[in-house]
């Protein structure tokens, strides 16, 4: 189905923060197949992971205990603060189970019609109650009705929460995402997040961070939370967590991690023993190489770079970094620079919100990988120097389109 609008390139393998296509030409990756493959492509021990685990079992089903199951989610625990753990398939499904607890959240306290706060410019997914708590007018088209029960609030403005707070008696919730990726590559303030906290604690609300882009280290630490040095009530996880294999998760605190009884939300294929041996490899990996840390610094490589090369290019308005998250925002449309970095710098970028460059190095990239992306940018922008003809407002559909 045409759902998404495809570059005609395809790639036949991959090493670390490379790719080929069929010609053996070699491109540089800087989106990891937008925040999936963190370790890289082919990475030998999770392609041995895969293997190995193949030959012994793929799936019983969640009637059963499931070993590598129970290990990841003592592990993802230890790393999160949580207690739980949920396990799915992608990262809708990692947000849907989070929605889901806050209406339980909900009905134990005799809220029978809930709201959960969720924020302008926020993205959750393309299910229909993740696109419904979505912030993005572009993804919600066409799809009416929308799941009722979001109260969409201005990110990063805590005063409309107190007063959501006074004003709606049946909140129950709060999502959100630390930094907004799909959303530009904006970051909550740590001020913010702590002042969410002790309002959620206050009132009796679950806080709810969505960390399926921003966790797995991308930010320069495990779960961008741990930067405001706060603990969500519920976290929910997907992409780098299997690099690649489809596997997502929903950690949860306290009262929160006791909501479910058996039979109330349940997976086929969750947390099965191939998905949950690649995510524990992928973790074992990480942590052994502190690859958290290493986002932080080659994060701040990344920008100073980026910052240096463009601080005076008339296109570029602002560049946004948060670890191996960073946006460079141009004055102007720049959907077409996707095909062009492709065609022109060998180049894997994406630009969100029809105006901004997002990158999402791998974090095993090399220093001379971060500098060549650098580079690259550098040239792809030269033109973008020179005065443009004026352009037309971005349209809903190009904005849709820059979406994953
Ligand atoms: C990608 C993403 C999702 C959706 O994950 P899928 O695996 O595509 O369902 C949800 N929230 C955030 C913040 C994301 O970046």
């Amino acid at each position: 189905m045409p759902a998404y609008a495809r570059q005609a390139l395809s790639f036949v393998r991959g090493s670390g923060a490379l790719l080929w296509d069929a010609q053996d030409q070699e491109y540089l990756d800087a989106i990891s197949g937008v925040a999936v493959t963190s370790l890289g492509h082919a990475h030998p021990e999770i392609t041995a992971a895969i293997c190995e685990q193949a030959s012994l079992l793929l799936h019983t089903s969640n009637v059963f205990r499931i070993d590598w199951q129970e290990r990841l989610g003592e592990r993802l625990c230890s790393l999160s603060g949580m207690d739980k753990a949920f396990f799915c398939n992608s990262g809708a499904e990692a947000n849907e189970t989070a929605l889901k607890l806050a209406r339980l959240h909900a009905h134990h306290q005799g809220i029978a019609a809930p709201q959960i706060i969720v924020m302008d410019n926020g993205f959750h997914g393309r299910t229909l109650a993740t696109l419904s708590a979505t912030g993005n007018p572009a993804i919600q088209t066409g799809f009416a009705p929308l799941m009722p029960g979001f109260l969409r609030l201005p990110y990063n403005d805590i005063d409309t929460v107190w007063a959501a707070a006074a004003q709606s008696p049946h909140v129950v919730a709060v999502l959100l995402e630390p930094v907004q990726g799909e959303g530009g590559i904006r970051a909550a303030d740590p001020a913010y997040l702590r002042a969410l906290r002790q309002l959620c604690d206050q009132q009796g609300w679950l806080l709810m961070v969505d960390e399926i882009q921003t966790g797995m280290g991308r930010t320069g630490a495990w779960l961008g939370y741990q930067h405001a040095g706060i603990l969500p009530d519920v976290v929910t996880l997907a992409k780098a967590l299997g690099n690649g294999f489809p596997i997502g998760a929903c950690l949860a605190r306290g009262a929160a991690a006791a909501l479910f009884s058996p039979g109330q939300h349940g997976s086929t294929f969750g947390g099965n023993p191939l998905a949950c041996r690649v995510a524990c490899t992928v973790i074992e990996v990480m942590a052994r190489e502190q690859l958290p840390a290493r986002a932080a610094v080659l994060g701040a490589r990344l920008l100073d770079g980026l910052r240096q090369a463009l601080a005076t290019h008339p296109a570029v308005s602002a560049i946004r970094g948060h670890g191996l998250m960073v946006g460079i925002e141009l004055n102007r449309p720049c959907t077409d620079l996707v095909g062009r970095a492709l065609a022109e710098q060998h180049l894997l970028i994406t630009v969100t919100r029809g105006n901004v460059i997002r990158l999402l190095p791998a974090l095993i990239s090399t220093e001379a990988q971060i500098d060549d992306i650098v580079r690259r940018i550098v040239l792809l922008l030269a033109p973008e120097a020179k005065p443009q003809p004026q352009h037309t407002a971005e349209s809903a559909t190009a904005v849709a389109s820059s979406s994953w």
